[in-house]
């Protein structure tokens, strides 16, 4: 699993982005604010103990029931690009 998520990274994005960042996420499951590391690749959610992804990752969205919200959260916070929300999207649909 580990494997899988380290590379769909960019080795440089790190180095774009600098000094480690807090993001904010909203929990799919009950709607808090939740707060990332920018350098975790997980964490959970404080009030409900969900394990909340920093990103969506197509193998997450294929089995994830709030794939969806998850991926509209991260549109909406710019944390995601559009193209990349649109391929994830379709991959919700033909599950
Ligand atoms: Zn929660």
């Amino acid at each position: 699993m580990k494997g899988i998520l380290s590379f769909k990274h960019c080795p440089g994005i790190k180095n774009i982005i600098g000094p480690v960042q807090i993001i904010m996420r909203t929990c799919p499951a009950c709607g808090e604010e939740v707060e990332f590391f920018s350098d975790e690749n997980e964490t959970s959610c404080q009030k409900c103990g969900r394990t909340l992804h920093q990103e969506a990752t197509s193998s997450c969205v294929s089995w994830c029931k709030y794939a969806e919200k998850c991926i509209e959260d991260l549109e909406k916070r710019k944390l995601l690009p559009n193209t990349r929300a649109e391929e994830l999207k379709r991959l919700i649909e033909m599950k």
